[in-house]
């Protein structure tokens, strides 16, 4: 299967048992969402996937979710509070327990931030506000739009405001440095709102003593982030398309296109691409998905992610092992199509630092498809080449070699990378027939098959692929 898949781990997957389950089911990535449980939850995950890894040897990827500047409502004196549409409240940075005239709202610039007739949106858009006046140091009055009951503790989304948090928050350090001590591949910011917000964290990750530095996701979930997008897609490694928020932030009908505009800016980057949230979302509760989610999960892999996300399905749900099973079912129906294949822009070469590599990729690819090769086996040491090819959405096999684990470990969120550990730095002649030997005796290929290997003279020379060549497996 070449379209990834993440799954969120939450009480219902945390158990060793049922992660395992998981990982022999197809997952490729787990996600730990740092909105929820203690660094004491996080590191037992982490540790069981690491041992999953060295047991099983499969390079499930780890990718830790930063909060970001979530704002969310206090607590309530009752269960809820009953509104009408017209209903007014106001909503106070200075600590309460909320009634139905007041509540507590996690922003201490909110009332200096918001102007008056901008929209507030509460409990995932179920509850609409409009500002009507704001005294800008501490009370926002706002009008119910729709009325409802609203619930303590509730996340609030602001689509019109321009928010003056920070993008890493207190609890977003502290959880960083956790992060970054215990070693992962991915670490996903929420509520990024500008390239900056990216370079901020970058910077940040830089400056921790780990030698081993994970790559950036950028969560897209703002209006300004999408009006942004491509000095985001610039700057960070990979981006998630965060349908949750997102829908919420913008109209939810204008989230299909979207989607698909980022798909096609993140292959034109050769940049990993995330698609997220109530993909399987039935199955929460129940052992079937939707045949609409069935197929928003092939639509998915039409336009062309890298990755597919689960969240509740697998972190709270009663089918976790079900629902990767049934994903993996439909993203295997869907492959089968040719129109997946070879989505790829035109190449229009660059002069610059990777000239070289970036030519012997692109036409590594168009030789595949012209010669209808099986596979392309790539070594590589710093994971290019593998980011690159994958772009390209390859129809042939792609096997990528490389003697870093933590970088094995990070293309198994890419699309249709296959990964394999090799400790030993040879000659290019010896290095070829011994990976192609490796696939042959494993299966992976078959003797006499066509494939194109690629690698560096010299070899594990970093970040480029400057050698090609075409021949017949295990006749070479
Ligand atoms: C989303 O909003 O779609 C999302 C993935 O973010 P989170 O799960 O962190 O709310």
């Amino acid at each position: 299967m070449k379209t990834k898949i993440i799954a969120t781990i939450g009480p219902a997957s945390s158990e060793e048992k049922v992660l395992s389950e998981m990982v022999l089911s197809g997952l490729d990535v787990c996600r730990l969402n740092f909105s929820h449980g203690s660094h004491n939850d996080h590191k037992k995950v982490i540790e069981i996937v690491n041992e999953l890894n060295s047991k099983h040897g499969k390079m499930v990827s780890l990718l830790a979710d930063l909060q970001g500047p979530k704002i969310r409502l206090g607590e309530l004196q009752e269960e809820f509070i009953a509104l009408v549409p017209g209903d007014k409240v106001c909503f106070t940075n200075k600590q309460c327990i909320g009634t139905q005239e007041k509540i507590f709202i996690s922003y201490p610039t909110f009332a200096s931030d918001v102007r008056a007739g901008e929209n507030i949106l509460v409990d995932d858009g179920k509850m609409a506000f409009k500002v009507l006046h704001t005294n800008m140091t501490d009370e926002v009055i706002l009008e119910s739009v729709n009325g409802g009951r609203l619930y303590p503790r509730k996340g609030v989304n602001l689509p019109d405001t321009a928010v003056s948090l920070p993008s890493l928050t207190q609890k977003d350090l502290a959880d960083l440095n956790f992060i970054l001590d215990a070693g992962v591949q991915w670490i996903a910011l929420s509520f990024v709102r500008s390239a900056i917000d990216i370079h901020i964290l970058r910077s940040r990750i830089d400056a921790h003593p780990s030698i081993i530095k994970p790559k950036i996701i950028a969560k897209i979930e703002k209006p300004q982030a999408v009006k942004d997008i491509q000095a985001i897609v610039e700057a960070t490694d990979a981006v998630m398309i965060a349908r949750g928020d997102l829908g919420v932030e913008m109209p939810m009908q204008t989230v299909p296109m979207i989607q698909k505009n980022i798909i096609r800016l993140c292959q034109q980057a050769g940049k990993p691409v995330i698609v997220a949230t109530q993909m399987m979302e039935a199955m929460i509760e129940n052992i079937r998905p939707t045949r609409a989610e069935v197929s928003d999960v092939a639509n998915s892999v039409l336009d062309g992610a890298d990755a597919l996300m689960l969240s509740g399905e697998t972190s709270v749900g009663k089918y976790p092992v079900e629902t990767i099973a049934t994903m993996q079912r439909i993203i295997s129906q869907i492959e089968d199509y040719e129109a997946i294949y070879h989505t790829q822009r035109k190449y229009i070469p660059q002069q610059g630092e990777r000239f070289i590599s970036n030519s012997v990729l692109y036409n590594a690819i168009e030789m595949a498809k012209s010669t209808e090769a099986g596979a392309i086996v790539v070594v590589t040491h710093s994971g290019y080449s593998a980011f690159k090819l994958a772009s390209y959405r390859p129809k042939a096999d792609l096997f990528v070699f490389s003697n870093n684990r933590h970088v094995l470990n990070t293309l198994s969120l890419v699309w249709g990378v296959q990964g394999f550990y090799d400790e030993a730095i040879d000659d290019a002649e010896h290095l070829m027939q011994r990976i192609n030997r490796h696939l042959i005796d494993r299966e992976f290929i078959k003797p006499g098959e066509l494939v194109i290997n690629l690698l560096s003279t010299p070899a594990w020379k970093v970040g480029s692929s400057n050698t090609l060549r075409l021949g017949l497996a295990g006749e070479q």
